[in-house]
C-alpha cells in the first residue's frame, strides 16, 4: 500500500543521511519530493535522478535553512514547481559543532542554533499560509534524544533540539484547529556521516546503552516520518516520538 500517493513533501537537508533516507522511502510511497542541500550538490542531483526514476516528481534546491529569506524564496519556488500544494514539511537539516562549554565559541553556538532551530521557524513560517489555505498539513521536526536528556559536550546542539520540541508543541496548539499537525521525532544513534565523526570508544558507549544493541538506520527514521506524514497519524499532534532502540527507556 502506498501511503503518500501524489502528496507533495518538502524535506530540508536531504543530500545524505536521514534526509536522503526519508526522500527514498517517501518516493517509494508515491510522494513527490522537493528537497534541499546547502553545499553537497553532486549527491543532491544524483538523488533527484534516483527519485524521478521511481516515477515521482522530485527536485533538489540549494537553500540555506538558516536564512529566513532563502526559506521564503524556496517555498515560493516549490509552490510554482509542484502545482501550488504542500502536504508535508520535514525540518531535517542539522549540524553539530561539539565542544565542552568551556571551549565552545560564540560562533559555534550561534551556527548550531541558526541551522538547527531558527531554520524550523523560517520554514514553518514560509509554509504556514499554504497549509492554512489547504486546511490540512503535517509538519515533522527532526529533534534528537539529546534534546530530551541533554549531553555533555553538546550544549549548543542539545539546546537547539530541545528548542525544536517546544516549537513543535506550540505549533501543534496554534494550528490544530485548522487540521495542521506538528510532531517531532527524537532519533537516538543513527549511523550517518554525522555519527561517523565520533570516535570508536564514544560509538561503543552509545551502543552499550541501547536496549536493542544496535544503531538505527536512516530507514528506521524514515518509517517514523511516514507515520507522521500520512493519515495513519491523523489524530496525533504535538508528540515527540523517540526512535532510539529504547535508549531513553
Ligand atoms: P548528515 O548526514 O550530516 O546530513 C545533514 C544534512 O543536512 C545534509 O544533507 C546537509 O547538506 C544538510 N544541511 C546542513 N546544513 C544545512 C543548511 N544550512 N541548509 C540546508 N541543509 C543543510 O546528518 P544526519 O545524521 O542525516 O542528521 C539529519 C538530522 O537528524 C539532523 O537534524 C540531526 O541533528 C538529526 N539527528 C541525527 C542523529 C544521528 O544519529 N545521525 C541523531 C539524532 C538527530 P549539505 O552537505 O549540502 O550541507
Amino acid at each position: 500500500m502506498k501511503l503518500l500517493e501524489d502528496k507533495n513533501v518538502i524535506i530540508t537537508g536531504a543530500s545524505r543521511g536521514i534526509g536522503m533516507g526519508i526522500a527514498q522511502v517517501f518516493a517509494d510511497h508515491g510522494a513527490n519530493v522537493a528537497f534541499t542541500y546547502s553545499s553537497s550538490e553532486a549527491p543532491a542531483l544524483e538523488l533527484e535522478k534516483e527519485l524521478i526514476a521511481k516515477g515521482v516528481k522530485a527536485k533538489a534546491y540549494k537553500s540555506n535553512a538558516a536564512s529566513f529569506k532563502e526559506a521564503e524564496d524556496l517555498v515560493a519556488k516549490v509552490l510554482e514547481d509542484f502545482e501550488g500544494r504542500i502536504d508535508v514539511l520535514i525540518n531535517n537539516a542539522g549540524i553539530t559543532k561539539d565542544n565542552l562549554l568551556m571551549r565552545m565559541s560564540e560562533a559555534d553556538f550561534d551556527a548550531v542554533i541558526d541551522i538547527n532551530l531558527k531554520s524550523v521557524f523560517n520554514m514553518t513560517k514560509a509554509v504556514q499560509r499554504t497549509l492554512l489555505k489547504q486546511r490540512k498539513g503535517s509538519i515533522i521536526n527532526m529533534s534528537s534524544v539529546v534534546g530530551v536528556k541533554g549531553n555533555a559536550g553538546q550544549t549548543n546542539y542539545a539546546a537547539s533540539k530541545a528548542g525544536m520540541i517546544g516549537f513543535t508543541k506550540s505549533v501543534a496548539l496554534e494550528l490544530g484547529s485548522r487540521n495542521i499537525r506538528c510532531n517531532a521525532i527524537a532519533p537516538g544513534f543513527i549511523e550517518t556521516e554525522m555519527t561517523d565523526k565520533l570516535d570508536e570508544k564514544t560509538v561503543q558507549g552509545w551502543r552499550d546503552g541501547i536496549p536493542l544493541k544496535r544503531g538505527g538506520s536512516t530507514e528506521d527514521i524514515a518509517n517514523a516520518c511516514l507515520y507522521f506524514a500520512s493519515d495513519l497519524s491523523s489524530y496525533v499532534t504535538g508528540q515527540v516520538l523517540n526512535v532510539d532502540g529504547g535508549m531513553l527507556t
